[in-house]
């Protein structure tokens, strides 16, 4: 397990002695917000609300339900360390079935209690010590604490094509798939080549009459297959309940020794190019397996996990499109050579604003410091969870934090372990108000600045991990050193204060 339970003593000591209890208001119900909530439980305090806008809990696994959605991460691994699923149906644990595993985890953990639906925070304010919040419906709340939670892949980009609207057919954002359009011996477009748009392509080949990839860049495909578990293999999971356990180890293992691969040059560097060129080799055609190599390093752009896609692409229902969008028609797409692609449903599965943040919501920090002053030169924050000028707010999948290719999950639970020895800090009184230092953010962000240029990310391709600073927006090193770096928090990096 990679929760803390010797600070969930501690603060349960704490609060058995009768120290002031801090009240906490968490920023969404995906998958890290009803994290913070657990460890919140776990350590015995109960003064905090989930806010959650939406009419139920699962962020990105709750808004993306298209066909073949499946996690990137092996299935054991992409669960919380302390609540191992047995029943995964396979290797990559499908959509749907994640979806359902928060949803058990959160009624396992009575986190109904402590949350409220269709309630967006829209408006965070820091005065007289407190955070003080607003909601869409109105309810005005106030808390010691702040955390937002408002996960990364959840706004969608729609592309910036001429005549998108003129389109006579179906047409929708990957994320918001309108399952009432039948697809069923359909002419299917699909504008695209991220993990979306390759994971989608199998499902849709098989009912479409035709599917049509259109590519602006190709990607890196790893090969791994997505094995379906047998029933015998589930029963067994289910009858022993520490080999799941024992697999979450041996997968973060596998990860944790392979993902060094995308933070520095190496050996294992050259194995995952290895795996994704010969990879490439199932294509037969030599003219497609052009169209379909990408002319920067395998891993710059988030690797995609798949070992069907090549089998796809080559069906004679599907085509692979490389001639550059001019513009969409009521018909179809019109291409830059002047051909007309005819289309009934065409499918946008262009990604999303990962670099949003808490982002709607209002934010104003200390002396009315706006998150837009704050950020105006980009979004910043020490080791992805703190930001100066905010006291006692928090961020999880903050800025720079490891978002590629490895369980945001495991990631979640080391920010949240961070969080509570704050709040056990607090609780000893050790301070009321607290804020990262300016001096040890910079220097954060020196170590940021000589780390990146090693990675992958910055071996020359464009993707959804580059901010608006245009420097990839990830944590340059390995998720261990995350673990590592958040193990204790460095006070002599923070500003604490005692109320007057
Ligand atoms: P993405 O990786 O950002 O891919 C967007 C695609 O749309 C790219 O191929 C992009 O082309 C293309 N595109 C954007 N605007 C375009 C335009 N105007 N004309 C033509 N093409 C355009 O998005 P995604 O596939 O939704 O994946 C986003 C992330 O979500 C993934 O990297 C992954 O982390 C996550 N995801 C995870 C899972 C999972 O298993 N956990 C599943 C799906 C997605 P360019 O490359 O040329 O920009």
């Amino acid at each position: 397990m990679l929760l803390d339970q010797q600070t969930h003593r501690d603060i349960q000591k704490l609060i058995a002695q009768g120290r002031r209890i801090p009240r906490v208001i968490v920023m969404g119900a995906g998958m890290s917000g009803m994290c913070m909530g657990i460890q919140l439980l776990k350590a015995g305090i109960q003064n905090f609300v989930i806010y959650e806008k939406k009419e139920t809990i699962g962020g990105t696994w709750r808004e993306n339900t298209y066909p073949g959605l499946t996690c990137d991460i092996p299935s054991f691994f992409y669960t919380y360390s302390f609540e191992p699923n047995p029943r995964w149906t396979h290797r990559f644990p499908p959509g749907d079935e994640i979806q359902q595993y928060f949803m058990n985890v959160f009624h396992k953990y009575g986190l109904d209690a402590y949350t409220r639906f269709n309630e967006e925070v829209t408006d965070a304010r820091y005065e007289e010590g407190r955070w003080q919040i607003r909601t869409s419906k109105g309810t005005e709340d106030s808390a010691e604490f702040l955390v937002s939670a408002a996960g990364i892949l959840h706004h969608p980009v729609m592309p910036d094509i001429p005549g998108l609207d003129t389109f006579k057919g179906a047409m929708f954002h990957s994320a918001r798939f309108d399952h009432s359009v039948p697809l069923q011996g359909k002419r299917i477009g699909v504008v695209g080549t991220g993990s979306t748009a390759v994971q989608m392509m199998e499902p849709l080949s098989q009912i479409a009459e035709h599917t049509f990839m259109f590519q602006r860049t190709a990607q890196w495909i790893f090969p791994y297959s997505n094995k379906e578990f047998s029933q015998r293999w589930i029963d067994l999971m289910t009858r022993y309940p520490g080999l799941p356990t024992l697999l979450y180890h041996l997968q973060k293992d596998l990860l944790d020794w392979f993902l060094p691969a995308v933070v520095k040059p190496g050996l294992r560097r050259r194995l995952l190019a290895y795996l994704c060129k010969k990879h490439l080799d199932k294509v037969k055609d030599p003219v497609l397996r052009a169209k379909l190599t990408p002319n920067y390093q395998p891993g710059c752009k988030r690797l995609i996990m798949s070992n069907t896609f090549y089998d796809t692409i080559q069906k004679p229902k599907v085509t692979l499109v490389t001639e550059g969008i001019q513009q969409i028609e009521p018909e179809g797409v019109r291409l830059k050579t002047g051909e007309l692609v005819a289309l009934d449903v065409l499918i946008l599965a262009t990604g999303f604003n990962a670099h949003a943040y808490m982002r709607p919501t209002s934010m104003y920090g200390e002396g009315g410091l706006s998150l837009e002053q704050a950020w105006a030169q980009g979004p910043r924050a020490l080791r992805s969870l703190t930001m100066p000028g905010f006291p006692n707010f928090f961020m999880l999948m903050g800025p720079h934090c490891p978002v590629g290719n490895y369980s945001l999950i495991a990631v979640a639970e080391y920010a949240t372990n961070h969080i509570m020895k704050f709040l056990r800090m607090f609780m000893e009184q050790r301070f009321d108000q607290i804020t990262p230092r300016p001096e040890a953010v910079a220097a954060f962000y020196k170590d940021v600045a000589s780390a990146l240029p090693q990675t992958i990310w910055s071996t020359g391709c464009k993707s959804w991990y580059y901010g608006p600073t245009g420097q990839p927006e990830l944590w340059p090193w390995t998720a261990k050193r995350f673990e590592h770096d958040l193990k204790e928090p460095n006070l002599a990096e923070y500003k604490l204060d005692k109320a007057a």
